[in-house]
């Protein structure tokens, strides 16, 4: 059983897509982002775009699970979209990440793993939960509040 990766054995509640679906689905760097855990530049465009929202959803860009709200957005001047609380906690996963010779906690999309950010704990910042979910842009759908 070992000898086929293309399909895991999780269930069969994972949203699995080959690379090639993804690759078409995704622009490259939201492809580079979410499913090669890479990491956006800060203060970019779509950090910008972020910045400007007014209420509403932050979606999963690969499967449109609801991942955080503008409730718990703030402020933290890292250059990335910030979050001190997941929307859907059910819907984030927690993954200790041991790479670059730092423990950091990785935080990713459980329906369908996408890379979203980091989690960093303790900062002093003037939230109700002193963490700061650290999350690319480029990972977010942003859904604007529905009127009424
Ligand atoms: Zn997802």
């Amino acid at each position: 059983m070992q000898s086929n990766p293309s399909s895991p054995q999780q269930g069969g509640s994972k949203l699995n897509k080959t690379e090639a679906q993804w690759r078409e689905q995704l622009t490259p760097e939201q492809y580079r982002v979410t499913r090669q855990a890479g990491t956006e530049h800060p203060y970019g465009t779509a950090y910008e775009e972020f910045n400007a929202h007014g209420a509403g959803n932050y979606h999963c860009i690969c499967c449109g699970a609801r991942l955080f709200s503008s409730n718990e957005k703030f402020h933290s001047g890292c250059g990335w979209p910030s979050f001190y609380d997941p929307a859907e906690a059910e819907n984030i996963e927690e993954r200790v990440d041991s790479s670059h010779g730092m423990r950091r906690i990785e935080v990713v999309c459980r329906v369908c793993d996408a890379h979203l950010g980091h989690v960093f704990e303790g900062e002093g910042y003037d939230t109700p939960t002193d963490r700061r979910f650290c999350i690319n842009a480029a990972a977010l759908d942003y859904r604007p509040a529905e009127a009424g």
